[in-house]
């Protein structure tokens, strides 16, 4: 890269740092709240225009074909197109701009926008309408700066990542505006922290276990079959046995924080029997459900994943063979992990150390997120994480992004992005 245009690059940055910070807030001040998933028409809109005023060719999206794009919370994506001077593979960057709920414990307006010592405060501050804006602009200060791009830029606006992202990068991937056929490489600004680089993330395997037994009079449980008690067995080989063989496998991916390199099971609801709350009648419970969180490793795969739980539930069934066990899956997204030698990485460590003078770390998330829909369905491997705000920060009351984070971030973009077009 010219290094007059870097240094060109830059300074459009630096100088646009009260425009970058104002539409951040901007955007902070619009309750995209989902569930139920408030407000996006006016988020895309307020995206679109700012796209719009720089001259790029803007699309606003609406999911049709999915269920949860409703009259009342309709689903909009926004997609704002630089065109290039070839016109071959775009690099896209992609943010959501839905926004996880309030919550307890704050003590700012969690929708203000408010700018104070150096941080921008509200939801979705950190968790990452920061980093649409550090997108927007990253792509802005290229313009601005006059360096002539072969491939084109995008920058997309998405809904419901927060809620799996079926009608946002998900529905944009079904539909091809990002596909293989059209995209080379995707960043998404998930708040990662201004020097790591999110490579990709583990697998998920959500799913049922239902146990079924036979009620009778409480008062002679004997003549009964307790589906409850059914299903504790199958809690105590998910404690005894599962949990402890799970906590030997360990990752090689560099996932943080550090416990989440090795495969985990959360027990995340139960549900069996009388519901307690209601004035109870005298019955043995015939039926319990208990919903299952498995993160599996890349090096597991979902197939042994599976096959461990079927097996253990048939050792539950050995125990209790009056219950009847069943499993039904819930929700699946397998793991995914960009290539450590894609051109997209080495261009944002090479940026990240111009920009901040520190090298580089590559990271895994615990969590998924949209990257799981460009891998898997628009197959485009070239697919990280990198933008503003410490993870950590992210669903907590008093969000914040620091301000020199955004424009740091927004500098390492517009550089990579610059690397990878040109
Ligand atoms: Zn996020």
């Amino acid at each position: 890269m010219h290094s007059a245009a870097v240094d060109r690059v830059i300074a459009e940055v630096e100088r646009a740092r009260d425009e970058i910070v104002d539409f951040a807030a901007r955007l902070v001040r619009i309750p995209t709240v989902n569930p139920p998933g408030a407000d996006y028409e006016a988020c895309a809109s307020v995206i679109g225009d700012q796209l719009r005023a720089h001259g790029a060719s803007v699309h606003l999206l609406p999911a049709l074909g999915r269920v949860e794009h409703t009259p009342e919370h309709p689903r909009i994506n926004v997609v704002g197109r630089h065109d290039g001077v070839s016109n071959g593979h775009a690099i896209h960057l992609n943010g959501h701009f839905d926004v996880v709920p309030v919550g307890l414990g704050w003590t700012r307006d969690p929708f203000g926008g408010e700018v104070e010592a150096g941080r921008l405060y509200g939801r979705g501050s950190c968790d990452m309408k920061s980093g649409v804006a550090a997108a927007v602009f990253a792509a802005e200060a290229i313009r601005r700066a006059g360096v002539r791009h072969a491939a084109p830029i995008e920058i997309s606006g998405t809904v419901d990542e927060e809620s799996g992202g079926f009608a946002g990068v998900g529905w944009l991937a079904e539909q091809k505006w990002i596909s293989h056929e059209r995209t080379r490489a995707v960043i998404i600004p998930e708040p990662f922290g201004v020097d790591r680089v999110c490579i990709g993330h583990r697998g998920v395997y959500w799913f049922e276990v239902i146990a079924e037994g036979r009620i009778a009079h409480g008062s002679m449980p004997y003549l009964g079959v307790n589906a409850i008690e059914g299903m504790s067995h199958f809690l105590d080989l998910v404690r005894d046995e599962l949990g402890p063989a799970l906590h030997q496998r360990v990752t090689a991916m560099p996932v943080v924080p550090e416990g989440s390199r090795r495969a985990t099971i959360n027990i995340n609801g139960i549900d069996g029997g009388q519901p307690v709350d209601d004035v109870p009648s005298p019955c043995v419970a015939d039926r319990c459900r208990v919903v299952f969180d498995r993160r599996f490793l890349l090096e597991e795969g979902l197939e042994k994943a599976r096959t461990e739980i079927a097996a253990l539930l048939q050792k539950a069934q050995a125990r209790m063979p009056e219950v009847t066990f069943a499993i039904a899956d819930r929700l699946i997204f397998e793991p995914t992990q960009a290539p450590e030698d894609a051109p997209l990485i080495g261009a944002l460590t090479r940026a990240i150390e111009k920009v901040t003078g520190r090298a580089a770390s590559l990271v895994a998330s615990p969590g998924t997120y949209d990257q799981k829909h460009v891998a898997r369905i628009a197959g485009v491997p070239q697919c990280v994480a990198y933008g503003p705000g410490e993870l950590a920060l992210a669903h907590q009351p008093d969000e914040y992004c620091s301000v020199d984070d955004i424009i740091s971030c927004t500098k390492v973009l517009a550089l990579a992005v610059m690397e990878l077009s040109t």
